[in-house]
């Protein structure tokens, strides 16, 4: 939405009026009247407006942002959720990279280089001011996984210890379209790039490059060039003796070809190898060679947490996230519109918060465990709010029973199903389906598994320490249109809205009728958590199920 100070004066006294009627209820038997479609709407209205200029972290937007959610969560009657502060600090780096032009490639028959941008792009996540590869080895290391659970490890006997190791996308489950194979076409956390580097690192790698295919990574090399000296937030854990290789990067496929012909091999045979168990990874005999300066700038953001306090098990707690932040201001839209309000994504989740801090509180019997809500910052550039509470937990992750996050509120009709994105990962799905079917509705799953949309938002972090995590996404059987209607809005939203100034708060057309009854379902799960004993568990298959195990 466009700046504009007569539409800025009008919105103020709507919010004015609108606030008088929001007040957090008396005491509510089952919490489910407090929650209320005209109180989201009118927290969207606000968190989406173009006096927050996008919620970018380290603007004058997140200075706004962050008051107006604590002035909330302690209307809401949440206590502070970090010591005596409902705030936690989030340190961040922004490095910018300025890559040589050109990789030299060198083998045993002569050499030839690659050029940057076209033919690879890359990258260092290292606080540092230059890397270089100096006739460094290349070495295959199929997938780079290492998969306890599904007896695999592509590293086995391999020595990459300063070497650039060579990996594919995504996993060998994906390639082989064997369902026995991982899971099948459904992404794992192994098929992620981050994860790519996070392993190579453990191995001891200087480098990692990723093959890139447009099939494997669901994105065409040009979202991978945007990456070409660009400048990246992450974490300042310069505290922490946290592993990292000194490249990082993508090579494309004809270039990835180049090399294994110059290694003396049939690229066809030499991929494919990689799917197969029992896989040996092997050095190309090539060796790399290029240059990189880097600019580093330090700076904080932060992470808004408010709590309730259990009245019999405080130690024990169920987290909801949202992230707060979203894009700023940045390239105009068709329409001269620059703001990105990130209405839906995500000021939808972040008043979620709030409307279910206020159920939570109004609930007769106070919840026996801690309920926690974090609305995190950074999600947009990396999800590093939600990663740095993971890394420095206020409240331990063995103690944290669940997370349940909200990243997009549905703003429209009621739909029938609620979709669960991840199928399969832990027993929240059965907390989540028994709430479902108890109101009438039904549990829906990705059409597009492949896309791995349960390793993109910020429960990724709570999974990645152990901890079960929910995530869910509108459902696409809307009640009383047409089959098909769920799914030609919810593109047209990508296509249209998707990260654009446009994804703006529409008070004629956004009723928040279906995210409501989300919102009831999510609330429900959280609150039968936070009244029972148990701790729910991963499921037989989940990649996390390990880690939870060794707490
Ligand atoms: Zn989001």
């Amino acid at each position: 939405m466009k700046s504009n100070l007569g539409y800025f004066a009008l919105a103020a006294l709507i919010i004015f009026t609108a606030c008088n009627q929001s007040r957090p209820t008396a005491v509510d038997e089952d919490g489910l009247a407090t929650l209320s479609a005209d109180s989201i709407r009118l927290h969207v209205s606000r968190l989406a407006h173009d006096s927050l200029l996008g919620r970018k972290p380290f603007t004058a937007g997140e200075t706004k942002t962050i008051a107006y959610l604590q002035s909330q969560f302690k209307e809401a009657g949440l206590e502070p959720g970090n010591g005596d502060s409902y705030l936690q600090e989030v340190p961040m780096v922004n490095i910018q990279t300025y890559a040589d032009p050109q990789m030299r490639v060198s083998s045993p028959k002569g050499g030839f280089s690659l050029k940057g941008f076209a033919d690879y792009v890359i990258w260092t996540d290292k606080i540092t001011d230059k890397v270089s590869l100096n006739n460094d080895e290349l070495v295959f290391a199929g997938y780079g996984v290492v998969a306890p659970e599904h007896n695999w490890n592509d590293y086995a006997g391999l020595d990459v210890k300063g070497k650039v190791v060579l990996v594919m996308v995504n996993d060998p489950g994906f390639a082989a379209g064997d369902t026995t194979l991982f899971k099948g076409k459904t992404m794992t956390y192994y098929g992620r790039w981050t994860y790519k580097f996070e392993e190579a690192a453990r191995q001891g790698a200087k480098g990692c490059l990723i093959v890139h295919t447009t099939e494997g990574a669901s994105y065409p090399f040009s979202v991978v060039q945007n990456n070409w000296n660009a400048s990246k937030l992450r974490l300042d854990d310069r505290s922490k003796a946290k592993p990292y290789t000194d490249i990082n990067g993508w090579v494309s496929l004809p270039a990835a070809k180049r090399l294994v012909a110059a290694a003396g091999m049939d690229s066809t045979s030499f991929f494919a190898q990689a799917d197969k168990r029992g896989f040996k990874g092997s050095s190309l005999n090539l060796r790399l060679s290029t240059n990189m300066k880097v600019e580093t700038t330090f700076n904080k953001s932060f992470n808004v947490i408010g709590k309730i306090t259990g009245s019999k098990r405080p130690d024990e707690v169920i987290v909801y996230t949202s992230h707060w932040d979203h894009l700023g201001v940045g390239t105009a839209d068709e329409t001269a519109d620059s703001i990105y309000n990130g209405a839906f994504d995500n000021a939808s989740g972040t008043a979620s918060l709030i409307e279910l801090a206020r159920a939570f509180k109004s609930l007769k019997t106070q919840p026996e465990r801690t309920v926690i809500m974090l609305a995190v910052t950074a999600e947009e550039q990396g999800l590093w709010g939600s990663a740095y509470y993971a890394q420095n937990p206020v409240y331990p992750a063995a103690n944290t029973v669940a997370n349940i996050n909200i990243d997009g509120l549905n703003p429209f009709e009621t739909t029938r199903d609620i979709v669960t994105v991840g199928e399969g990962q832990s027993e929240l799905e059965d907390y989540l389906k028994t709430e479902a079917e108890k109101a009438g509705r039904v549990l829906a799953f990705e059409t597009h598994p492949e896309a791995g949309y349960y390793y993109r938002s910020d429960h990724f972090n709570f999974a990645k320490v152990g901890v079960p995590a929910l995530y869910t996404s509108r459902g696409v059987n809307v009640i009383g249109k047409e089959e098909g209607y769920g799914e030609k809005t919810a593109a047209e939203y990508r296509e249209k809205h998707y990260h654009r100034p446009s994804d703006e708060y529409d008070p004629a057309t956004w009723t928040f009728a279906g995210g409501l009854d989300d919102l009831k379902l999510l609330f429900l799960v959280g609150k039968r958590l936070a009244f029972e004993t148990t701790m729910p568990k991963w499921k037989e298959g989940s990649e996390f199920k390990a880690i939870r195990e060794k707490e």
